[in-house]
């Protein structure tokens, strides 16, 4: 499509836009009495409007029923969890089974890493990006540390090329080969959350596969955002966080994923609790775990109800629009918002430079040249909520569910002024 910079036409494509009515279904905080530019729907995602709602009924239920709650609320919460996952199953394409709900994201990647990362003498390595998120970089370390392992010996990060801005994955594949039999686990971000770079899940996690190791998946800035299908990607297992793209609130229940061909394995290490076991016969009280043959069998405690419901309220919205219109607005308006940085740059004479590559899912990462910090708070006066990152990144993520054409045209205007007002 040839788009145009100006008000008329961003308001056209708002008009033609089948998701521009969910903009209402979220609140927005105000900057200058209006509506915020909200960029960083990847850092924590709008609050649904129907989110109240779920939050006051647990309220209530626990007000009035308290511990009959468990049993007699109209969502019970002893199989509370179990709501989330059929949508979940959709939007990360997997069966339902191999879904679970519980505690946080870097909690779940340690819990699953007792399944999925066994050193052994000869096959103890682990292949990350450089510089993943700092959370997963502490996980990993630990994790190796626990098994009396060297970090510096048994991760080994795959390097961007000198100049270039992002992953290639034949270098991925490359890595993956060169270490081969000793080789335990690939553990990456599905999306970078620097670069906003999408990784080709389905080629790593074959090569990963091929010489013998696990293949997990941390889709931090991946679940909701991009296109999924951890079951037939052969994946062996992922976790994510659920306020980013997922709009569940700060800090609240995250989700997991364990492949089928794991879940009848009654062998297999875990870590468990009373929740992983059979629910029917959880409150019996029994002595021995029994396996629910389920990704729920990773569960460990009776989890936060208070922290799944906003995250099923969240779900519903996903669930009556589906991923592909999503994706296919998500396409549209990053488009567009590359186009109006790019008319910006010609017309204020910038350097701007796009480093999140060809693959990409809602983020843009900006690279500026000169004074990005005063150019960010000049947005940030002018209502336009973005992230800033060291050394001279801005990343713009204008989430498909709640970011309108007209929000992209109004950022350029304000972009463009900032810029000027620089010179
Ligand atoms: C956001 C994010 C996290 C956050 O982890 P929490 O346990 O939810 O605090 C971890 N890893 C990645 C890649 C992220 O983007």
């Amino acid at each position: 499509m040839l788009f145009q910079n100006t008000l008329e036409f961003a308001q056209k494509l708002d008009a033609e836009d089948e998701l521009s009515r969910y903009r209402d279904a979220f609140h927005f905080p105000q900057s200058n009495g209006k509506d915020v530019i909200y960029f960083t729907g990847n850092s924590l995602g709008l609050q649904p409007k129907r989110t109240q709602e779920y939050i006051d009924a647990v309220m209530t239920n626990w007000k009035e029923l308290a511990v009959e709650g468990h049993f007699h609320s109209k969502k019970p919460w002893w199989d509370y969890h179990e709501r989330l996952a059929g949508p979940l199953a959709k939007i990360v394409g997997a069966k339902e089974k191999e879904i679970s709900v519980m505690n946080t994201l870097t909690a779940n990647l340690h819990f699953l890493m007792v399944s999925f990362y066994r050193p052994t003498k000869k096959r103890f390595k682990i292949i990350c990006e450089e510089k993943a998120f700092p959370s997963d970089q502490y996980m990993l370390q630990s994790q190796v540390s626990f098994h009396g392992l060297n970090p510096k010996e048994a991760i080994v990060e795959v390097k961007k090329r000198d100049g270039e801005h992002f992953w290639r994955t034949e270098d991925v594949v490359a890595k993956i080969n060169d270490v081969g039999d000793e080789l335990a686990l690939v553990l990456i971000g599905g999306v970078n959350y620097y670069n906003g770079q999408v990784f080709d899940m389905e080629t790593i996690t074959k090569a990963g596969k091929n010489v013998g190791a696990f293949v997990g998946w941390d889709l931090a800035h991946a679940a909701g955002n991009v296109e999924l299908k951890l079951h037939d990607w052969d994946v062996d297992f992922a976790a994510w966080c659920s306020y980013k793209y997922m709009n569940s609130g700060p800090g609240n229940a995250a989700g997991l994923f364990v492949h089928e061909q794991h879940l009848d394995d009654d062998a297999i290490p875990r870590f468990e609790g009373w929740w992983g076991t059979k629910k029917e016969t959880r409150f019996l009280m029994k002595p021995e775990f029994e396996s629910t043959n389920s990704a729920d069998s990773w569960q460990v405690s009776n989890p936060s109800v208070l922290s799944l419901a906003p995250y099923l309220a969240a779900l519903t919205l996903f669930d009556e629009v589906g991923m592909p219109k999503l994706i296919k607005k998500r396409n549209s308006i990053v488009a567009y918002l590359e186009f109006v940085l790019q008319e910006v740059d010609k017309e204020t004479n910038s350097s701007f430079e796009i480093i999140t590559p060809k693959g990409r899912g809602c983020q843009l990462s900006v690279l500026l040249h000169g004074e990005g910090k005063s150019l960010f708070n000049y947005l940030t006066k002018n209502g336009v909520i973005a992230d800033w990152r060291e050394p001279n990144v801005i990343r713009l993520a204008p989430a498909p569910f709640y970011c309108s054409y007209e929000d992209m045209y109004s950022f350029g205007q304000i972009l463009k002024k900032g810029v000027l007002g620089q010179l």
